[in-house]
């Protein structure tokens, strides 16, 4: 062994000798041989949820992925700790997915920027990809790629979310029907499994570990690198929306919209619960909207619908993206006159939640408690999901928006370690899958502690009776308060789920925060 690495793990000794004392005595900065650890931070014990603020006892400011192998190869041959290790990417968890209570988190951005674009035919490469660090945000990859005309084919709504974090719970957006989940546009990466070990994997290379580390929640490596599938990027893109006051017909065109995707690039829509979700969610969409729901009439209180999406306007390909959304809408039964069509750049549609997070940062609502809840719904249940929902929420008090859009069951790899509703509880084999995201925030001003608790255990028991035969829900980002939650997450999976965190993570020291599996000594 090199005297270097040597001292190394010696210093990562005394660390953990620190860790391991109930009195934590790091002070900050200190390097560890080559390891630069820092004292808990407060952005380490933090989350957009702000739901939960679980303290490290140290966090790891890595250079490289040789500095997380270190660390993890110490962890994993040494048997008298029960430290445990969260690398955190952008810290948008809404549960703590990304905290290590008196463990180590691993910042992933301190990972040096390092973004390499290839296009297709230079050097013989068959496809346009990108390699990028696991700790960089998607918002940087796109930045980077526009310079050469490219870009990533499948996003997150938001953007300052990182690679490494999105990869390990799907990665969605309205381009999904189309190009599949962000887990499904990986060529490549480079992963530090639990035991330390640096892995190269790909469908074809170490492809147990490859499939088991997208959608795995963190639980069997961190990402160091990936290798991004990319495709030429359109310069502006036609943004449509259309409401609707009947959730049949609004649900019947968002499937019209899916089966065309050789038209559609982008479909997504939301359910207008009230003035707010209106307002709020029209603050990036620069029309003037001629629409005055009618959100309590006859007595009782309605709420309406409204679909999203977009058409590419490219210059390399031969389409006039207006005549397309015009032939589109033709077939649509959206309220009469009810459709909005606006020109923007591809950067500023992408961008689009950037404005949402601006206006709030300026009213204070950003930065508050977030309790939200992703569900993929099989089409066969989404009128008793959508009835479910409306008798368990107050649509005049919501805050924030619900999103309601199809994916295709066919886009998603049944290798990688996400679940979705399982195909045999769906009773038609139907290949649409909807996605319901209730994207809560709650304003302390007017929810303490207590409202907020009563808003988590109101979306426990709607994921709950989601779940249910007749439904056949699952959370998407799933957060489970015991192993036999878990158990029942993952159903027909689970062994497979188990065996791949023997075989990359024997020891669980990776993503506590999960609260999967405990640590083993
Ligand atoms: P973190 O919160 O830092 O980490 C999440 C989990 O991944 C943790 O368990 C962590 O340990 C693990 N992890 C982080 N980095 C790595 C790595 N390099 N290797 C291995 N494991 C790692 N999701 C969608 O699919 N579509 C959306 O449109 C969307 N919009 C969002 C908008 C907002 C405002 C927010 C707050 C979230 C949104 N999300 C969306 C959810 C988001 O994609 C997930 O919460 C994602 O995990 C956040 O990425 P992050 O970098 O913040 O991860």
């Amino acid at each position: 062994m090199e005297i270097g690495l040597f001292c190394a793990r010696v210093n990562v000794l005394i660390l953990l000798l620190a860790l391991c004392s109930p009195c934590k005595f790091i002070q900050s900065p200190m390097d560890y041989g080559p390891l630069s650890f820092l004292q808990s931070t407060s952005t380490a014990s933090m989350d957009f949820g702000r739901i939960h603020f679980h303290s490290p006892s140290a966090v790891l400011r890595p250079q490289s992925s040789a500095d997380i192998s270190l660390l993890l190869t110490f962890l994993s041959s040494s048997s008298f700790n029960k430290v445990t290790v969260a690398a955190r990417g952008a810290g948008h968890s809404i549960h703590g997915q990304a905290q290590a209570l008196d463990g180590i988190v691993i910042e992933m951005d301190a990972l040096p920027s390092n973004i390499q674009i290839h296009r297709k035919g230079e050097d013989e490469t068959a496809v346009s990809y990108a390699d990028v660090n696991g700790g960089e945000l998607w918002i940087a990859l796109l930045e980077e790629s526009l310079k050469h005309g490219l870009a990533p084919r499948s996003w997150t709504d938001y953007l300052y979310l990182s690679i490494g974090g999105t990869l390990s719970i799907g990665g969605i957006s309205g381009q999904t029907f189309k190009y599949g989940p962000q887990i499904s546009n990986v060529l490549q990466m480079d992963v530090v499994t639990g035991k330390g070990e640096l892995v190269t994997c790909s469908p074809t290379k170490s492809s147990e570990l490859f499939y088991a580390v997208l959608g795995g929640l963190g639980q069997f490596g961190i990402i160091t690198r990936a290798r991004i599938l990319l495709q030429d990027a359109p310069q502006k893109v036609k943004w449509v929306r259309a409401f609707y006051d009947d959730f049949h017909t609004f649900t019947k065109d968002q499937e019209l919209l899916v089966s065309k995707p050789d038209l559609a690039d982008y479909v997504e829509g939301f359910i207008i619960l009230n003035e707010q979700s209106l307002y709020s969610s029209s603050t990036a969409f620069p029309a003037h909207l001629n629409f005055t729901p009618q959100f309590h009439s006859k007595g009782s209180s309605k709420v309406y619908y409204c679909i999203e999406f977009a058409v590419h306007d490219n210059s390399f390909e031969d389409i006039n993206a207006e005549q397309v959304v015009e032939e589109i809408s033709r077939e649509m039964s959206y309220l009469p006159s009810q459709l909005y069509t606006v020109e923007v750049s591809y950067y500023d549609f992408l961008n689009r939640v950037r404005m949402e997070e601006m206006s709030l940062r300026s009213v204070g609502l950003w930065e508050v408690p977030h309790p939200w809840l992703n569900m993929f719904v099989p089409r066969s249940g989404i009128k008793e999901f959508m009835d479910l929902l409306l008798e368990n929420i107050s649509p005049h008090e919501f805050e924030g928006p619900v999103l309601i859009y199809p994916l295709l069951r066919d886009k998603w790899d049944t290798n990688t370690s996400i679940v979705l509703p399982d195909a045999a509880a769906d009773n038609d084999k139907d290949p649409v899958i909807y996605i319901i995201g209730m994207l809560r925030s709650t304003n302390p001003a007017r929810c303490p502690a207590e409202c907020l608790e009563d808003r988590l255990r109101l979306n426990r028991r709607i994921a709950r009776a989601a779940s249910s035969s007749s439904i056949g829900a699952k959370q998407y980002i799933p957060h489970h308060r015991s192993p036999a939650e878990w158990k029942g997450h993952f159903s027909q999976h689970w062994d497979r789920f188990v065996a791949r965190k023997m075989w990359f993570d024997p020891l669980s020291i990776l993503a506590p925060g999960q609260g999967i599996f405990p640590r083993i000594s």
